[in-house]
């Protein structure tokens, strides 16, 4: 398994004790209602909790219908006592890794990918040049037009979700300083992810960027490290405490106003790394310190006045709340407060654009029928307002809704906020020149 397991990352009682069986959270979980079953809402998988709690053993039947949560957070919002589902889901796949841990192969997979994979740059540069060659050679545009695809069943399912590369990747940017653009007002840290900096490179630059053009040194500390968020998902904590301590101390080296994130994803794990070190005497309270730090970009944009040279971009578009941006930090009102400060641009908001989109980290991956059942919906949604652009605050979430503009959709095109605003800086500065 590659970690070691704490008693206190089981689901706490006192945690538990907080879910009063109202079943208020039920209409709000995805998977609920796409399957109509009990024990495939909140409600019904922390009364699984409860049961292995209580020294019922760790069955497969559990391990399933917990693996099915999208730990999307959705029941959080909706639930009126205070659940904290996303801690307790992660807690639950954290005693399950430990005590049903799978095939060799399976661990072997499992250990390298939440290893050596995502914690280096070498590897990742790696991945993203072979990911390059399948594309830039053509073998991509062929595998996806000749049909190859629907003969390899999940697998060809998944090639449609797999992660671009963009080169040149992000990571030749780590260890810089650029400087604010006009007078100087944040000194801001920016955390560029592991994947993105390979996949996401353009969203990374155009979110320095905007932050230069709006008075801020951005920093990108050189002993920066993936986030952990895919750990915790998949319960390997002590993997992601490794991580945290780094980006602690990468962080509180220097001094900054804020630490900035463009994915809705990291931020909800890097804004809990309180919770995932608590125990840890040494770091307990550099993590307090370094969470009071933490911003998505969203949220610290809409904190400052937002420089104002931003040229029309004539465009409807629609939003799509990513879910740990909008569930697990409560981010909403302020995408939509930047989005309605870019000219000429139209809002026509979805219905229950903060339902799981089925991306959810690489659960597209690992529970592809349900992801793409999910996706489905979504684009119905996403179709309904006529939107030409589909923009929202999570690189996941934009893969996803790639993926579902190509297949449901009307190939709609798909941003992140920070690219629309970009966009608009751009022009306006073609248009009237640096001034
Ligand atoms: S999680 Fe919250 S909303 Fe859902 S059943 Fe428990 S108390 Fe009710
Ligand atoms: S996290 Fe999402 S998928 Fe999981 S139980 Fe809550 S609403 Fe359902």
């Amino acid at each position: 398994m590659g970690d070691s397991f704490l008693e206190f990352d089981k689901p706490q009682q006192a945690d538990l004790d907080k879910c009063v069986h109202c079943g208020l959270c039920l209409n709000a979980c995805p998977t609920y209602r796409e399957l109509g079953l009990e024990m495939d809402s909140p409600r019904g998988r922390i009364y699984q909790m409860v049961q292995v709690h209580n020294g019922a053993p760790v069955t497969p039947s559990y391990q399933e219908h917990i693996d099915l949560c999208l730990a999307c957070r959705g029941c959080e919002t909706a639930c009126p006592s205070g659940v904290q589902y996303g801690k307790l889901v992660e807690a639950a796949r954290a005693h399950i890794a430990a005590t049903a841990p799978g095939s060799f192969l399976a661990r072997a997979v499992r250990g390298f990918v939440f290893g050596p994979l995502l914690r280096s740059p070498v590897l990742l540069r790696i991945a993203g040049a072979l990911i390059y060659l399948y594309e830039a050679s053509g073998m991509q545009k062929l595998v996806r037009t000749s049909g190859l695809l629907k003969l390899f069943g999940d697998l060809g399912r998944i090639e449609q979700l797999a992660p671009p590369a963009e080169p040149p990747f992000f990571f030749s940017q780590i260890g810089k300083t650029f400087p604010a653009e006009g007078e100087r007002r944040h000194r801001v840290a920016f955390l560029a992810g592991c994947i993105a900096n390979v996949s996401f490179a353009r969203l990374n630059e155009a979110t320095v960027r905007v932050l230069q053009r709006n008075g801020c040194d951005v920093v990108l500390p050189a002993d920066q490290t993936c986030c952990g968020a895919l750990h915790v998902h998949a319960g390997m904590r002590e993997e992601a405490r490794r991580l945290a301590r780094r980006n602690v101390d990468a962080i509180l080296a220097d001094q900054f106003d804020a630490v900035i994130t463009n994915a809705g994803g990291c931020g909800s794990t890097l804004k809990e790394y309180d919770e995932l070190l608590e125990h840890d005497p040494q770091y307990k309270e550099k993590a307090a310190r370094f969470k009071s730090l933490v911003r998505d970009v969203n949220e610290f944009l809409a904190s400052i006045e937002l420089n104002p040279k931003l040229a029309p971009v004539e465009r409807t578009i629609t939003y799509q709340d990513s879910c740990h941006l909008a569930h697990g930090q409560k981010v909403r009102k302020q995408p939509r407060h930047l989005l309605r400060q870019i000219p000429g641009l139209t809002l026509k908001e979805m219905p229950l654009s903060d339902l799981c989109c089925g991306s959810a980290g690489i659960y597209n991956v690992l529970h592809n029928e349900m992801a793409m059942s999910l996706l489905e919906k979504k684009m119905g949604y996403v179709n309904s307002t006529g939107a030409e652009m589909i923009v929202t605050a999570n690189p996941g979430c934009m893969l996803q809704l790639s993926a579902g503009a190509r297949i449901h959709g009307r190939n709609q095109s798909v941003a992140h906020v920070v690219e629309l605003l970009d966009e608009s800086y751009r022009e306006y500065e073609r248009v009237n020149g640096r001034n």
